[in-house]
């Protein structure tokens, strides 16, 4: 016999990073309480999404439009790109408002581990963006692990030679964090990061 509708749900949503099987049920008690609002509201939703669904061939974000709202926002600065591993990067980036120009997402990190080589990533669109485009500042917002780093000074090496200004992130202490808390690694990164008192 296969599962009745309201396990499919279940199961479907503990399938959702963050819910495991407990909150999954909880979850699915309150769409099916709330039928005609919340559930109402969350078959809609997705129906939209799924039908509308595009990766975005510029800059490899996942929107509704094509291109992307980023892409095709005309406030936006053409010579500022700042490259991520990953959309939901690009989505903390641009929650943050506090990042003008535009996005490139690489689709992952390189990893001799992974098997993930340049070809893997959208490098090559990359430096065509750089060859072809209005770019004069290049924003490496990679993760601060090795393969970030690592990802990081591959892309330096390939743009060596195009004149544009190559930045990265800086990796330091948090918001509202206390030194005693933080691991060595942004202890370190925080005290090489360091600068004049002004
Ligand atoms: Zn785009």
């Amino acid at each position: 016999m296969s599962a009745s509708p309201i396990e499919n749900l279940i199961k479907s949503l503990a399938c959702l990073p963050g819910l495991g099987p407990r909150s999954a049920r909880r979850a699915a008690l309150y769409l099916i309480k709330k039928k005609e609002t919340a559930l109402y509201n969350l078959a809609q939703a997705l129906d939209a999404v799924q039908e509308s669904l595009v990766v975005c061939p510029e800059c490899g974000n996942i929107d509704t439009s094509n291109p992307c709202s980023v892409c095709s926002d005309p406030k936006r600065d053409d010579s500022l790109l700042c490259v991520v591993e990953e959309v939901a990067d690009l989505w903390a980036l641009d929650r943050s408002r506090l990042f003008s120009g535009r996005f490139h997402v690489l689709g992952g990190r390189l990893s001799a581990l992974d098997g993930i080589t340049p070809d893997d990533l959208t490098i090559e669109s990359l430096v065509e963006r750089v060859r072809s485009g209005k770019i004069k500042e290049v924003v490496l917002a990679m993760n601060a692990t090795l393969e970030g780093q690592t990802t990081a000074h591959y892309i330096t090496d390939r743009l060596e030679n195009y004149p544009v200004r190559i930045t990265q992130l800086a990796h330091g202490l948090p918001v509202g964090g206390e030194l005693d808390y933080l691991d060595d690694g942004t202890l370190a990164q925080a005290l090489r990061a360091r600068r004049p008192v002004s």
